[in-house]
């Protein structure tokens, strides 16, 4: 029998890889125009970093984290997300003692023991960003047309953002107590889940998706009408500014993280191109305690992680995936002009021209049914005559023009027929 990869983990072969490396460079080179530096923290961590902020109450600690004993029964699990171990390395190595803001991002992969479909995996991958230091409105603003440029430069459509304010250790405990009070009388009407936690974390129930709770949740108080009025005006000024962006939003107050550290502005970025149930492309928001329940100083954070699978579903339609093209297929006749093929194969690549080679000891029929099949833009036969005179013929493949050159003369030829190509 032959052995298969693990159920809900992935290979990427070279034709997919083509798009997961055009969103990872646009990526870093749109984030670093807004100021952010990459971050890449381990792939493991102590079990306990999650299970205290990521709330033991939640899906993800109570059975989705992929956790182990090492050799001196320490407990360690594969990460499930990428905001506590970031704030976790900043409070690690300082990186706050400078009261400065800090710009983070990652991209990697993620864990979580889930059941796999479309859209959800149990490796998957994320590309997060982080801001630490500030509490600023219009930095909330600002991260999100970071993520409006990204997804439009990739040519990803269709997307809505959805937000929200989840309040603060002032307004929310009096608008949890409501919901309790509210869920308390509906409990016959919701899931075994939301019923645990109309009791034991009512904002959760907010989050549920299965369909029976939905006209429940529906007729349940919304958060906006018991904010502070801190919350509030946070709030506003969160949409003015998205406003001066000329971002569209929606305001959907039922958008929650039923974690104690999360205050203030929530969103999602969602598309009706997946699953129901794993439409979210974008999670992020603001996170302000999280510093504090990992023992630290008061750190404010406001962040997201967005999934690199979803957003690969959305792109594929749009992308022809294909090969890098050569520029240039070598073909030889013998023994020795393959020692010559290789020889100049070597300059060409040492000034950036992809020139092919076949190993496969083809005649030379089957050499040029290869240089067509790979799509090559020029193509060169090499033989006696070529390596005595050291003149080469060139043939442009899209329309058969040929002209004879010097060894040295090629790649300036090559390059300046196709500019840059790739
Ligand atoms: P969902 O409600 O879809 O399960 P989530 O709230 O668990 O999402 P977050 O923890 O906020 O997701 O992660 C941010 C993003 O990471 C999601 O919006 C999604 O794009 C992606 N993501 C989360 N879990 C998975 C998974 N198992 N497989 C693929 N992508 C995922
Ligand atoms: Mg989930």
């Amino acid at each position: 029998m032959t052995i298969k990869s693990v159920r809900g983990t992935h290979d990427l072969l070279p034709e997919s890889v083509q798009l997961w490396q055009r969103i990872e460079a646009s990526a870093r080179r749109l984030f670093e125009l807004y100021g952010y530096a990459e971050v890449r923290t381990p792939i493991f961590e102590q079990t306990e970093l999650f299970a205290r902020t990521i709330g033991s109450d939640s899906d993800i600690v109570q059975k989705e984290m992929y956790t182990f004993s090492d050799s001196k029964g320490k407990s360690i699990s594969l990460r499930p997300e990428g905001t506590a171990p970031v704030m976790r390395a900043n409070l690690e190595h300082g990186l706050y003692h400078d009261g400065g803001i800090h710009k983070l991002y990652y991209i990697g992969p993620m864990f979580r023991h889930e059941r796999p479909q479309k859209g959800r995996y149990r490796q998957f991958h994320q590309v997060g960003a982080e801001v630490l230091g500030s509490d600023h409105p219009a930095l909330e603003a600002e991260v999100i047309d970071m993520l409006d440029r990204f997804l439009e430069e990739l040519g990803a459509t269709g997307l809505r953002l959805l937000v929200n304010s989840v309040g603060c250790p002032t307004c929310r405990p009096g608008y949890v107590k409501l919901l309790r009070e509210e869920l308390s009388k509906r409990q016959d009407d919701l899931c075994p889940q939301c019923q645990r936690r109309s009791e034991t974390n009512p904002l959760r129930v907010l989050d549920c998706k299965v369909p029976a709770c939905q006209p429940v949740i529906d007729e349940l108080p919304s958060i906006l009408e018991h904010l502070c009025e801190n919350c509030r005006q946070h709030f506003e000024s969160f949409r003015a500014y998205l406003g001066h962006h000329k971002i569209h939003y929606e305001v959907v107050p039922r958008l929650v993280r039923g974690l104690d550290y999360y205050v203030g502005t929530t969103f999602e970025m969602v598309s009706s191109k997946l699953g129901p149930t794993q439409n979210a492309v974008v999670g992020g928001g603001r996170y302000d305690g999280l510093s504090q329940l990992l023992g630290g100083p008061p750190v404010q954070g406001f962040g997201f992680a967005l999934g690199i699978e979803r957003l690969v579903v959305l792109l594929e339609e749009t992308q022809d995936s294909q090969l890098p093209r050569p520029d240039i297929f070598l073909a030889y006749l013998d023994e020795q002009a393959l020692e010559e093929s290789l020889q100049l194969a070597q300059e060409l690549r040492r000034q950036e021209i992809f020139a092919y080679i076949d190993f496969q000891g083809r005649s030379l029929k089957a050499q040029m049914r290869l240089a067509n099949r790979l799509n090559s833009r020029f193509t060169c036969i090499i033989g006696e005559e070529e390596r005595k005179s050291g003149e080469f013929p060139l043939k442009r493949m899209e329309d058969g023009h040929q002209v004879t050159l010097k060894r040295k003369a090629i790649a300036s030829y090559v390059r300046g027929n196709h500019g840059p190509t790739r």
